[in-house]
């Protein structure tokens, strides 16, 4: 049985209340809440041991440089990582993106071919763009059918050997759909190309293992899974690692540094200019502690639960539409109910204490897509309930009586 009641006395925000009702969290996909045991590593961090890592010879910065690269194997073994010098600390998935399509512009030309899947969230899109402006490097969109699923056909006849680069979310945050990303790994190696998953809403749900999947990098935030903002990872194979050039330049990623030359650190360092988020790195570890504890496979089967029965329950209104009907789907629901703005439906729930996303979701192309202006998006984590998805019933309904 998987004991809900007891994880959300983990979480002392689910206690609160908004506009005088309790609150009822729907936005995990945005950011996820944090539980005690990682808030507590935080406390303790500031508390005792803060201090600047790797180069310090006082106890704290030993403590702290231990810590952080401690969080760092924890890193890689949850996700199954050859070398722990595979991991880069980012500030989130949007760092590690623009750090690889930075480093990719060496080596593009004019001519080349990167595709992108439909279904991105704009950091997998716009960094690429910049990227294609700077090199002549030509994008192209593997398309996607109306039940929010890649036409995967499509993708095997963009491959060619010209393609150099393929991009593509594990799962997409706008409509939750998993995307078959081991066979675009396979097929995209098979031309020869290079893969970048976006795993930031899949590592919420999925526990990937990296070596297995063959993938040349995989990005993460911290924050969607438990942990705190400021802080993810770029996974790179190490040959490829090797291969990019530096993103930024500073302290922290250099061997050694004269006027005329500058030599790069080893991996991962190299990638990692300037002071990072010490405690981020290190809460972040805990946040997978945590979650590993209560086990990915029951936290996803209980939110497949949920999505179950919300989609159920939600349907049950008429005139509301979900979009996103993929056979394999995160805890997502993006909807939308004839005549009615998603703003206007996600500014009643808050009145109702009831914290939905609403808009594009950083996604305009999928709106452009369906020819919406965007949805509203109930995302559940392993932490809310049955009762919670009847509330947010219950109040799509009086800000549909309202609001038509
Ligand atoms: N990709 C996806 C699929 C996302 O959902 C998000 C966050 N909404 C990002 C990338 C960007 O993540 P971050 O803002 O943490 O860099």
């Amino acid at each position: 049985m998987f004991d809900v009641k007891k994880i959300r006395n983990d979480f002392p925000i689910l206690n609160r209340k908004v506009n005088g009702r309790p609150l009822v969290y729907l936005d995990n996909a945005a950011t996820s809440q944090t539980p005690q045991q990682v808030i507590n590593v935080i406390v303790d961090y500031y508390s005792n041991y803060n201090a600047n890592i790797h180069r310090g010879v006082h106890a704290l910065s030993q403590e702290a440089t231990d810590k952080y690269e401690q969080a760092r194997k924890k890193i890689q073994e949850h996700f199954n990582i050859g070398k722990s010098h595979e991991i880069v600390y980012t500030s989130g998935t949007t760092h590690a993106i623009n750090l690889v399509a930075n480093g990719f512009s060496s080596f593009l030309k004019q001519g080349d071919e990167i595709l992108v899947s439909a279904m991105e969230h704009h950091s997998n899109i716009v960094p690429w763009q910049m990227l294609a402006e700077r090199t002549g490097t030509i994008l192209k969109v593997i398309p996607m059918s109306l039940d929010g699923e890649l036409e995967m056909d499509a993708y095997e006849q963009l491959l060619s050997d010209k393609t150099k680069l393929v991009f593509c979310n594990h799962v997409s945050n706008a409509l939750g759909t998993i995307n078959p990303i081991q066979e675009i790994i396979d097929k995209a190696h098979e031309v020869g190309a290079a893969v970048l998953i976006d795993g930031a809403q899949a590592a919420p749900h999925i526990k990937s293992d990296l070596q297995a999947l063959n993938v040349d990098f995989y990005t993460v935030s911290a924050h969607k899974m438990c942990g705190p903002t400021g802080v993810g990872m770029l996974y790179g194979k190490e040959e490829w690692l090797n291969t990019l050039p530096p993103y930024q330049g500073g302290g922290e990623m250099i061997a050694e540094v004269t006027f005329e030359k500058t030599t790069y650190a080893d991996l991962p360092h190299k990638f990692e200019a300037g002071t990072p988020n010490i405690c981020g790195g290190i809460a972040f570890g805990a946040a997978l502690d945590y979650m590993n504890a209560i086990g990915f496979e029951s936290m996803s089967e209980y939110e497949k639960e949920l999505l179950d029965y919300a989609t159920e329950k939600l349907l049950e209104i008429e005139g509301l539409k979900i979009y996103g009907t993929a056979k394999d789907k995160t805890s997502v629901i993006s909807f939308n109910i004839d005549g009615i703005h998603p703003y206007d439906i996600g500014t009643i729930l808050d009145k109702l204490g009831i914290a939905v996303r609403t808009g594009h979701h950083c996604a305009q192309p999928i709106m452009d897509f369906y020819k919406i202006p965007g949805t509203v998006r109930a995302s559940f984590s392993f932490y809310n309930t049955k009762e919670e998805v009847d509330i947010l019933v219950e109040g799509v309904q009086r800000a549909k009586s309202m609001l038509l």
